[in-house]
């Protein structure tokens, strides 16, 4: 009996999102690799790595590997909170690096309106990207995260009245820039479940949605309705995230729960929806975003927690290929 998940969970950790449709046949195993943007020798190292882990995972089983190179059109994998204050950005920032910390081709879009904050969070403040015409390069980021953000389209400074179709043709601008081999991209969605992140949302189907939440009632009252939201768009939910779980006392080291604890997976299970995992309200979050050093570079229980979160997101991708139109 081969045992496909712990193939696709073998596979995710090495395929860089290229491998889909592994599935199981008269006692082989089959799957379709991506290789588009590889040369000969990068479609080779793929093809070995992936056949090592296949081998590993089940030994002895014949692997049927079929290449194909489409153009690459990167996913766009939606970040969102029902309320803001609950970590979205710092998520979506440290989500990313810690995907392609993985080794995945991941991007980032700051495409939250109210407040871009990204910039500051890569350590990106004052950089502007190139374009040639109105097609714009992503900029470099802590990491190595190809990023771009809304805050890039707007004169410093300049209020901007966003309206929905607006908001949706300032994230076509973003999305339909030169992405290179990237293949999946983090949007930082604006807070909340209004017409702005539904037009968004309509016009650039994200593959599916994480949901931030704090463990608090409240915000898990906003983050029900955020699920709502993406259900009714048929966008799927690959999950929710607590943040600021469990406070680490930087003088006693006291655990304490200020939001309360395990308020985010309980509702998981009650929604029916995995949940992705938790960080703590740890001060070096903040002290390092706000240095812009995203902390899933780091070392420690924070970077595990974001690194964690980011393996079962791509797993989920990675077995959801195509789901999505
Ligand atoms: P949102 O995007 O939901 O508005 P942010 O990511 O901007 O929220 O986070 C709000 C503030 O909380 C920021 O100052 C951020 O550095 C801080 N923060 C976020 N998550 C944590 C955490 N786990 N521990 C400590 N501070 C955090």
């Amino acid at each position: 009996m081969v045992e496909i998940d712990k193939i696709k969970a073998a596979v995710a950790g090495i395929s860089q999102g290229r491998a889909s449709g592994i599935k199981e046949k008269d006692g082989a195993i089959s799957m379709m690799v991506d290789v588009a943007g590889l040369d000969q020798a990068g479609r080779e190292s793929l093809a070995e790595s992936i056949k090592a882990a296949v081998a590993a995972a089940a030994p002895g089983v014949p692997l049927r590997l079929l290449q194909t190179a489409e153009r690459i059109v990167p996913k766009l994998i939606a970040v969102a909170s029902g309320k803001g204050g609950v970590g979205k950005s710092t998520l979506s920032t440290n989500l990313a690096v810690a995907m392609r910390r993985a080794g995945r081709a991941a991007g980032l879009v700051d495409a939250d309106i109210y407040g871009p904050s990204q910039t500051r969070l890569l350590g990106l403040e004052g950089v502007k990207p190139e374009a040639e015409g109105k097609k714009m390069f992503p900029t470099i980021g802590a990491g190595g995260v190809p990023f771009l953000s809304m805050g890039q389209l707007a004169a410093p400074g300049q209020p901007i009245a966003w309206r929905g179709p607006m908001a949706g043709q300032a994230l076509s601008q973003l999305v339909d820039a030169h992405w290179g081999d990237v293949r999946e991209i983090i949007v930082d969605m604006p807070p909340g479940t209004g017409d702005i992140q539904l037009s968004m949302i309509q016009k650039h189907k994200p593959v599916g949605a994480v949901i931030v939440s704090t463990p608090q009632d409240l915000a898990l009252m906003d983050a029900t309705r955020a699920i709502g939201f993406f259900n009714q768009a048929q966008v799927p939910i690959i999950g929710l995230v607590e943040n600021m779980a469990g406070y680490i006392c930087p003088h006693c080291g006291e655990v304490s729960d200020p939001f309360g604890r395990g308020g985010a997976e309980a509702a998981a299970a009650e929604l029916g929806i995995p949940f992705l995992g938790r960080i703590p309200l740890d001060i070096s979050v903040r002290l390092a975003s706000d240095a812009g050093e995203p902390p899933a570079l780091g070392e420690g229980p924070v970077a595990g927690a974001f690194a964690d979160i980011a393996r079962r997101v791509s797993t989920w991708v990675d077995n959801h290929r195509g789901a999505a139109a």
